[in-house]
């Protein structure tokens, strides 16, 4: 099998997500996973950073709810942002 992007190379490994070949400058390891360099790996990292921040905000939100008001839609908001950030993040695992 030879590289999708340089027909002229053999491949060293198969993209998880998309099955193309991959020479070894166009590969790249996300969490033990060989996937194209550059066409997956900022994808992943921006559905992490995504993930990390809707924690963020679920915190946040309930944070200021106990510690000031008790707004019930703070603490609603919260839970529904720790929960999209949590499920993103078990999604990716499988
Ligand atoms: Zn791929
Ligand atoms: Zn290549």
């Amino acid at each position: 099998m030879k590289c999708y992007n340089h027909h002229d190379r053999d491949a060293f490994g198969v993209c998880k997500i998309c099955g193309k070949g991959l020479c070894l400058e166009c590969m790249d390891k996300e969490d033990d996973m060989v996937i194209c360099a550059n066409e997956h790996g900022r994808r992943l990292l921006s559905d992490k950073i995504l993930n990390i921040l809707f924690i963020l905000v679920g915190l946040v939100c309930f944070v200021t709810a106990f510690a000031h008001d008790f707004d019930l839609f703070k603490i609603l908001l919260g839970v529904i942002s720790v929960s999209i950030g949590v499920g993103g993040f078990k999604k990716q695992k499988k």
